[in-house]
């Protein structure tokens, strides 16, 4: 059976060592998912094309899977972009543009560390935050996204959009519902440079840095204990 990175990582950050450490809630699982399509320590990527983009997003229920012959018909005359119409250059462009903003924004959301106990390596909230948050709303700028309201007088944000500009328009509407939720706050990156893999932070203290304390937490921890070391033999050489 082949183990994926995220079903490995999932046991890792599952098992009882981080219990407040994992995936997160309904359906902000999909913003986490998509900020790691992109895995740093595996050196992976799954949008390195039009096609790839369109593959995760139909998996992700954010679009059709593929277009009719109607539809692609109608796409080649150029006269419309339909439910069904394919992802093009462009559109790979805003989303890895999107997924990486979205990554920066998590970065910011780790807390500065308290104590002494706390690894130097945890960074005290991004000082790229607010660069990620100008982008983040140029990129909500261009998006279709329109107010709308039910049979039961219900109102809610929309994208009129079936193709892929309006499922990465619904990636942010998830966003946006999580701020509400109050579980925004809690998605965020890894600390690691090598890592930040988004990561769900279910602990009481909402101070969780590290996608798994197994993982990255103790290199972190190796790391700091080597400078100490080395400056304790500088400190005696010198
Ligand atoms: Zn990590």
């Amino acid at each position: 059976m082949v183990v994926t990175e995220i079903e490995r990582r999932t046991t890792l950050t599952t098992s009882s060592a981080d219990p407040h450490i994992g995936q997160a809630p309904s359906r902000l699982a999909t913003v986490q998912d998509f900020v790691n399509t992109r895995d740093i320590e595996q050196s992976t990527d799954e949008l390195t094309s039009p096609t790839g983009l369109d593959r995760w997003l139909a998996a992700h229920g954010l679009r059709p899977a593929a277009p009719t012959a109607h539809e692609s018909t109608r796409r080649a005359s150029g006269r419309e972009r339909g439910p069904g119409s394919r992802s093009d250059a462009a559109d790979l462009a805003l989303a890895v543009d999107l997924r990486e903003t979205l990554r920066a924004v998590l970065r910011s959301h780790i807390r500065p560390p308290r104590g002494p106990g706390r690894p130097p390596e945890a960074r005290a909230g991004d000082p790229g935050g607010a660069a990620a948050a100008a982008r983040l709303a140029e990129i909500a700028a261009g998006l279709p996204a329109a107010i709308t309201a039910g049979a039961d007088g219900g109102v809610r944000l929309v994208t009129p959009s079936a193709d892929s500009r309006g499922a990465l328009t619904t990636i942010l509407l998830i966003s946006a519902e999580a701020q509400t939720l109050g579980t925004w706050a809690r998605l965020k990156v890894c600390s690691a440079d090598d890592c930040e893999w988004a990561f769900y932070d279910r602990s009481p203290t909402r101070n969780g840095c590290w996608c798994s304390m197994q993982i990255c937490g103790s290199r972190a921890k190796s790391r700091a204990y080597r400078r100490r070391a080395t400056g304790r033999a500088d400190a005696v050489t010198t």
